[in-house]
């Protein structure tokens, strides 16, 4: 058998369960899992904002042992792809057509145990104990794709300070990159933390950078951050909304556009992209700062995330329990 925490419905909270263990199907594992992250698209899930199918096992920062084998490897949102869409046949399959997402169209990490397509596992470099690597699979993941969006300027806002911002900043700092911090207002602890990793500066999201930005990342769920950004973007800089949903972005003048800046937005990975980014992060060598909870406690893991009270991020230890 295998423990899960179940979602049955938005806005109600998760649920433990005990299921069958799952069977992995032609060229699936059969993960048990050391460790899972808790990303703000779980949120999303759990609270209703993206709808899919119910019940589902939230998670998607997966890191396990392969039943039988015992190989490590890491499980992200990218669960499968059709492989033959435009999207796949171009090098973009994180705009496949058809996908699987973990943890939101197929079931995730918040459990003992998971099914996985091998194709779209990655090894977790040896340098990270599972607990530390988690986080990397979809906020470090998703940031760094973000990052390569953001293009080469050197001067970098990130609004939102949370799990993806705490990885990117220690990437854009060691690319020598000046890296400009904006927190919920008023959260000195956020802002303490964002100096602490490398930082040029730090500030509440309603205050302007102390210099114009090149381009700017948004993490943070809120649509008034985009024309707040883009008022701080220098002439042909970029505004990249790395979350999967945002409240409404209100109306702006479009002189804050012009000189072509740009707002774009960043959607899933590619398995390219989970290759580069480990290796890099390895390298930098990127620290993750993590809280744990077992797995019964993932509510109250989630209220304290949406509550902003999580420094870095929040992992699930089944283990732990
Ligand atoms: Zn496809
Ligand atoms: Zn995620």
């Amino acid at each position: 058998m295998m423990r899960a925490m179940q979602l049955d419905r938005p806005g109600a909270p998760l649920r433990m369960v005990e299921r069958p263990l799952p069977v992995p199907g032609p060229g699936e594992l059969l993960i048990e899992i050391a460790a899972c992250g808790i990303c703000r698209t779980d949120l999303h899930v759990a609270d209703g904002d993206i709808n899919g199918p119910l019940p589902i096992i939230p998670g998607h920062e997966i890191v396990g042992r392969v039943a039988g084998t015992g190989a490590r490897v890491g499980v992200p949102w990218l669960g499968r792809t059709c492989g033959h869409c435009p999207y796949c046949r171009t090098a973009r399959e994180n705009l496949c057509d058809d996908p699987l997402f973990t943890g939101f169209t197929r079931d995730g990490g918040f459990a003992t145990h998971c099914v996985a397509d091998a194709r779209f596992c990655f090894p977790i470099p040896d340098a990270y104990g599972d607990v530390e690597a988690a986080p990397l699979l979809c906020a470090g993941l998703i940031g760094w794709r973000s990052l390569k969006l953001a293009g080469e300027g050197e001067s970098l806002g990130l609004y939102g300070f949370g799990a993806a911002a705490h990885i990117l900043a220690q990437i854009a700092a060691s690319q020598g990159r000046r890296v400009h911090a904006f927190t919920r207002p008023g959260d000195t602890k956020a802002q303490a933390f964002a100096l602490s990793l490398g930082c040029a500066s730090a500030q509440g999201s309603e205050e302007a950078p102390p210099e114009p930005l090149d381009a700017a990342i948004i993490f943070a769920p809120v649509g008034a951050l985009v024309p707040e950004a883009l008022r701080h973007v220098r002439k042909g800089g970029r505004v990249v909304c790395g979350g999967i949903h945002m409240s409404d972005i209100p109306a702006f003048p479009y002189a804050d556009l012009w000189g072509e800046r740009s707002i774009l937005s960043v959607a899933n990975l590619t398995r390219a992209d989970g290759a580069e980014f480990l290796d890099i992060a390895a390298k930098v060598p990127v620290k993750t700062q993590t809280t744990t909870f077992p797995l019964d406690r993932a509510n109250e893991a989630l209220d304290l995330l949406r509550a902003g009270k999580i420094e870095g991020a929040a992992v699930l230890v089944p283990g732990e329990d």
